[in-house]
């Protein structure tokens, strides 16, 4: 896009005053590095539930932005040019829609409840040579992802393919009014965010509203009952049912979702006239980013899927934040299919690369080669990967934030593999985007001026550390919380600045905290007076402490008879500065004492407030966990303590959450056993029929409970479900696959996972407990990989 700030301000309705100038992109994340790329950014500025980002402009002024779009007026700065509108979102939209307004070439919209950006990346894949395609960065789908990837729109691309996601009814008429495609994929119909629709054909109704001007339309006739409400009411377009199309053998790709993608992309080939695409394989080498644990004690940020620049600028952001003290190295490939020429392809991303304080560049292919003149930074250059592979210095990776960025044809997953630390193949995949997902969804049940700590006690929850934690600081959470002060001190290690509370701090461990910037809990006298003293030891006064007080639970706290005594002491105890004062609802989660928890409110209301009014400055107060933020709004004082709903749970099933965490291991053996045989210890697992059975490296040592054995538990394999088979062993157990077609070694098999009966809210009913115990009891040696948009 290129527009002056005053046509801006027309298009959109908008107040102009300052200085006019040109603008050519948008940045709405003030952490964003983007904003310097090209040369006339635009910063909107948005009042949001959680924050308001006008408190960013002077920063983004000192980064050379000159162009605001706010939505109240603010002192102008010199040189600046500013637009003010009702509401940012708004405006963007209508932007939006004027610039696709301009734009010559075949707009395609994306939409369906799965699938959505394997397709879109798929199609860009098979398309003719030479040919000039835009397509939307990552999943960015929403209310505000459309109208900026439709402003990302240069204007000389032939086809532009944009994705559109809905939550709720009435949002797909405001991205038709922005994306107006001329054609329409829509992939599959599930129940992903159903829980806002009255049933499945309003959902389909509402995502059939993008085609609503479209002349050609691509679906397919086996997701019901949108195939069928398709063909009713668009009967006089150009209809395109997939089914239609020959499919790919089940031998080239094995995953029946996956085959109805691959003729979803040959319809749309079709119906554009282009050449039938050839199917090796499907595309489902990581969609997502994957962050994991390299060798020699690195990160490594894999995001091998795709490469154009919009998705370069995304993955160096990521890097950014991911790396916080370490040095960075890049790992680029050369990238093919810019529609540029290469002189400027190539300065594009020489330019990105010194923004992003790249240490190190690693290119592979000829092109970065024949361009390494414009990298100022230390610099490798190979002509495959399979070179890169088997010649790469370790010195460029010890101890760094490693970012892997390579066209799908370099087959960069072969080089995540060789830079990855090796450990055996069961992991727990992390989710990061349910989790952001989760936090939201807790916080839109806030005030907004209720402040937020994240329970990331035992590895939060099991889920791993660093990377859970660095999201958080990321997402403007204000405090974290760990169990012990080790566990904060890795925390800091790894370049956590954000405050940190320690729940279960003692005595042998306040030197340390207070090297380290932790926060601790207070929970008596003895322990009070040994803090201050190790304070004043340190030469520190004032330093944060947050009193905890039993209120009903009887685990730790002081009483409500010695609060008069504690008002009392503090004043008497410069070194210490009380930030909190909490207490812990122990029932929140059970309707049946919900008397008791009301009283037990009132109490810490009562506590809370005479310790407070004893201080001569102010303190945060805060009793609620997960559950009781969602049943006990009154319990909100001025900041609450979110642990399970974080991790994708409620205190009663809530299909509104996402669960974060897949446990899954590799088969590595396959057997086929006669009736009458019997597997494993004791000779438990009795056949009663011939039985394939699948070894599987996951034991009891890992966190996977003795008393699912025996068929008690489930894991999937092919989506189908894989009895346990016999005893768990420590280190391995055997299911049984007999009824699955086509199992093989190094298929995967999952333990758990979020999908319905295979969740650990069923596994904790089968155990008697619940899903805080199995998460936290994945062992240490399940190595973690984090997955991110
Ligand atoms: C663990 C913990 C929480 C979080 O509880 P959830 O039920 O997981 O939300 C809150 N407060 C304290 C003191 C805790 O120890």
């Amino acid at each position: 896009m290129k527009y002056l700030l005053s046509q801006i301000a027309a298009v959109v309705g908008g107040k102009f005053s300052g200085t006019d100038c040109e603008v050519q992109s948008v940045v709405t994340d003030s952490r964003s590095l983007t904003c310097e790329l090209g040369s006339g950014p635009m910063f909107v500025a948005m009042c949001g539930a959680n924050h308001d980002s006008h408190d960013y402009i002077a920063q983004m002024y000192a980064r050379g932005v000159r162009a605001f779009l706010t939505e109240r007026s603010v002192e102008p700065l010199p040189g600046c040019g500013y637009v003010v509108v009702g509401n940012a979102i708004a405006a963007l939209q209508c932007l939006a829609a004027y610039h696709r307004a301009q734009f010559k070439g075949t707009v395609v919209g994306i939409t369906g409840s799965n699938g959505k950006t394997v397709i879109k990346e798929w199609i860009a894949e098979e398309l003719p040579a030479g040919m000039k395609c835009y397509r939307s960065p990552k999943s960015y789908n929403s209310q505000l992802g459309v109208p900026l990837s439709v402003l990302m729109i240069e204007g000389d691309e032939q086809l532009a393919l944009i994705e559109a996601g809905i939550s709720k009814p009435g949002e797909m008429e405001r991205l038709e009014r922005i994306i107006r495609p001329d054609v329409v994929v829509f992939t599959s119909i599930g129940d992903a965010h159903q829980e806002n629709f009255l049933n499945l054909e309003q959902k389909c109704n509402e995502k059939m509203i993008l085609a609503h001007r479209a002349r050609t339309i691509v679906y397919h006739s086996y997701y019901e009952p949108l195939g069928r409400m398709i063909a009713a009411r668009f009967a006089e377009r150009k209809l395109c049912d997939a089914a239609a199309c020959p499919q790919v053998p089940e031998a080239v790709i094995g995953n029946e979702a996956s085959r109805r993608n691959a003729q979803l992309v040959e319809a749309f080939c079709a119906a554009m006239g282009y050449p039938a695409p050839s199917f090796s394989e499907a595309p489902e080498v990581a969609m997502r980013l994957e962050v994991k644990d390299g060798i020699n004690d690195s990160v490594l940020i894999n995001d091998a899927y795709n490469l154009d620049l919009n998705s370069l600028a995304l993955a160096l952001d990521y890097l950014h934040n991911v790396a916080l003290s370490r040095r960075r190295t890049l790992v680029l490939s050369d990238i093919a299919q810019s529609g540029l020429t290469d002189d400027e392809l190539y300065g594009r991303v020489a330019g990105m690369v010194s923004r992003a304080g790249i240490d190190t560049l690693i290119g592979i292919g000829p092109k970065l080669k024949r361009y390494a003149a414009l990298f100022d930074c230390d610099k490798e250059f190979f002509a495959s990967t399979d070179e890169c592979i088997a010649r790469i210095g370790r010195r460029a990776v010890a101890g760094r934030a490693v970012l892997l960025k390579g066209a799908r044809e370099y087959r960069f997953e072969k080089l995540a593999h060789a830079l990855a630390r090796k450990s055996h193949t069961t992991v727990l995949e992390v989710d990061l985007d349910a989790m952001i997902h989760n936090l939201n969804y807790f916080r839109s049940k806030l005030d907004f001026r209720t402040k937020l700590v994240a329970m990331v006690k035992a590895g939060s929850y099991g889920a791993g550390d660093f990377e859970v934690a660095q999201m958080l600081q990321h997402q403007g959470v204000d405090y974290l919380a760990v169990a012990f002060a080790d566990e904060g001190v890795l925390l800091r290690e790894r370049g956590i600045t954000m405050p940190i509370v320690v729940l279960n701090a003692d005595a042998d461990s306040f030197d340390q905290m207070i090297a380290n910037r932790l926060e601790p809990e207070i929970y008596s006298f003895r322990s009070l007076a040994d803090f201050a003293d190790a304070v004043s030891h340190a030469g520190e006064i004032r330093y944060p402490i947050h009193l905890k007080l039993d209120t009903g639970m009887h685990r730790l706290g002081f009483m409500e008879d010695e609060i008069e005594r504690l008002c009392g002491e503090l004043p008497k105890l410069p070194a210490v500065k009380v930030a909190s004062v909490f207490s812990h609802l122990n029932c929140a989660d059970m309707p049946e004492e919900d008397a008791y928890t009301r009283a037990q409110i009132a109490r810490y209301d009562r506590m809370s407030a005479a310790v407070a009014a004893s201080l001569p400055y102010p303190v945060i107060r805060h009793t609620a966990n997960s559950a009781a933020i969602e049943r006990f709004p009154e319990a909100q004082f001025d900041m609450c303590r979110l642990g399970l709903g974080l991790y994708g749970f409620g205190w009663e099933h809530n299909p509104g959450l996402r669960p974060v965490s897949t446990l899954k291991t590799r088969i590595v053996q396959i057997k086929r056993l006669e009736a009458g045989d019997a597997v494993g210890y004791g000779r438990a697992g009795k056949l009663l029929r011939p039985t394939v059975t699948a070894t599987v490296p996951i034991g009891y040592a890992d966190g996977l409970d003795r008393h699912l054995g025996c068929g008690r538990w489930s894991m999937r394999v092919n989506g189908r479900p894989a009895p346990i088979v016999g005893r768990v062993c420590m280190d391995s157990c055997m299911i049984d696959v007999t009824d699955i077609p086509g199992v093989g070694e190094g298929d995967e098999a999952v333990i758990f996972s979020a999908e319905p009966g295979n969740d650990l809210e069923t596994m904790a009913r089968v155990l008697g407990t619940i899903p805080y115990e199995i998460m936290t009891s994945v062992s240490g040696r399940v190595k973690r990989i984090y997955l991110k948009e």
